[in-house]
């Protein structure tokens, strides 16, 4: 038998207003790492920054990380840590403000590493030798407050760069629901069905254990029952709490058994075309599901659990009431230009074929497989 391993953050604190655990943290000096502009404008920058000057630290604000942060930003970052010495580092924003900061709070640690170095699995030496890291998400999706993993973009290749370590699972996440109360609807429905691919996707990996499954059950019926609420009701903080503990709940199960096809072709799709992250999952997924069926028992096992009778019919129902289209070209966020798909087919299901995900996919999958997904989710065709 192998030896498995499951890591989660040590403190998991949620709830409205939970963003007051800062006020307990001890420490000299913190450096808060942030987006571009919502938390500033919301109040939460300056109402964290107070909550850290009453645990008696000193504060910097590194903001301006954009959505898909590049290799310069952590750069910035880092320098600024160097030159500010924090013993805490607190993540505040979307998802990519959060990787952002873990990569940042590595290039602190060890100023001498490149990019290169880091890059390969297992190859970030250990953190915690200056500073200790909390994250507190202003989106309900990406689950980076939870997960050993950070997406950074090289924008020199244009290539996305996913970062594992398990020293990047921060020390403390905060789940405080006001702060994803204001995010916009449809980043409401985008980012909350990231969380369903999350979920589904963990359960049917071939490396879903007794120790993730309970996690994505759970995330699954949550999302089920609040992504409507929270997309109808966008003040309605009981659908919100429960969405954001069901997105750190996925980040529990997907960091420690992976996912699959779903995000393979959502990541590859998004790179040809550029659509939002959660969209792309939230339109394969159905495709998905009823492909891997034959390979996986688990989606029969989450429908008798939830009393579901069909789970891709029940994703398709969902998409349709958060105003998720049902094929690419009836999407009209990005340009799916019919020409273009089928000019770079061939290139993208090679590309999906190779990313990480698809490693735990059950059911080994081939190009044709990924190329026939494609091309089903694109025209609405029955897999
Ligand atoms: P982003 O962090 O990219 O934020 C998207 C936009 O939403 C930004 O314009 C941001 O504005 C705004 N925003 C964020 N929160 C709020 C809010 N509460 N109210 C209003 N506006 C808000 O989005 P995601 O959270 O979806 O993160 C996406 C990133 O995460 C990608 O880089 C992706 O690759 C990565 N990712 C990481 C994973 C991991 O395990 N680490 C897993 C999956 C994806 P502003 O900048 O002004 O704050
Ligand atoms: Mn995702």
């Amino acid at each position: 038998m192998a030896t498995f391993g499951f890591s989660v953050p040590r403190d998991i604190v949620y709830g409205e207003n939970s963003l007051e655990k800062l006020a307990t943290l001890k420490g000299k000096r913190a450096a808060l790492v942030t987006g571009g502009s919502s938390m500033k404008r919301l109040g939460f920058l300056d109402r964290a920054e107070a909550l850290l000057k009453k645990a008696g630290m000193d504060t910097i604000i590194i903001d301006g990380v954009e959505p898909n942060p590049s290799v310069e930003t952590v750069w910035r970052g880092a320098k600024a840590m160097q030159d500010f010495q924090p013993d805490w580092i607190v993540a505040i924003g979307g998802g990519s403000a959060l990787d952002a900061a873990k990569v940042m709070w590595c290039f602190y640690e060890h100023p001498n590493l490149t990019f290169e170095d880091i890059v390969p699995v297992g190859a970030m030496p250990p953190l915690r030798n200056k500073a200790r890291f909390a994250a507190i998400p202003s989106t309900s999706g990406t689950a980076s407050e939870i997960t050993a993993f950070s997406v950074i973009t090289d924008t020199k290749n244009h290539i996305k760069y996913p970062i594992v370590a398990a020293d990047m699972v921060p020390d403390i996440a905060i789940l405080d629901p006001v702060l994803p109360a204001a995010m916009p609807k449809h980043v409401t429905a985008n980012t909350g069905m990231d969380v369903m691919a999350h979920a589904t996707e963990a359960i049917a990996s071939i490396a879903a254990t007794s120790f993730t499954d309970p996690y994505a059950l759970e995330a699954i019926r949550l999302v089920f029952a609040n992504i409507a609420t929270a997309y109808n009701e966008p003040g309605n903080m009981e659908a919100r709490f429960n969405m954001h503990n069901a997105s750190a709940l996925a980040g529990m199960a997907f960091t420690n058994a992976s996912l699959g096809l779903v995000h393979s072709l959502a990541h590859k799709i998004g790179g040809e075309f550029g659509v939002t992250h959660g969209l792309a999952n939230a339109i394969l997924m159905p495709y998905i599901i009823d492909f891997n069926r034959k390979s996986s028992g688990k989606y029969a096992m989450v429908e008798k659990a939830l009393g579901i009778a069909d789970l891709a019919q029940s994703i398709r129902d969902l998409n349709k009431k958060l105003g998720i289209p049902a094929t690419f070209k009836d999407c009209d966020e990005v340009d799916f230009n019919e020409a273009k798909f089928k000019e770079v087919l061939e290139r993208m299901s090679a590309n999906a074929h190779t990313d990480p995900c698809t490693l735990t996919n059950p059911g080994k999958p081939t190009v044709a497989d990924v190329k026939a997904i494609y091309t089903a989710a694109y025209y609405g065709q029955k897999m």
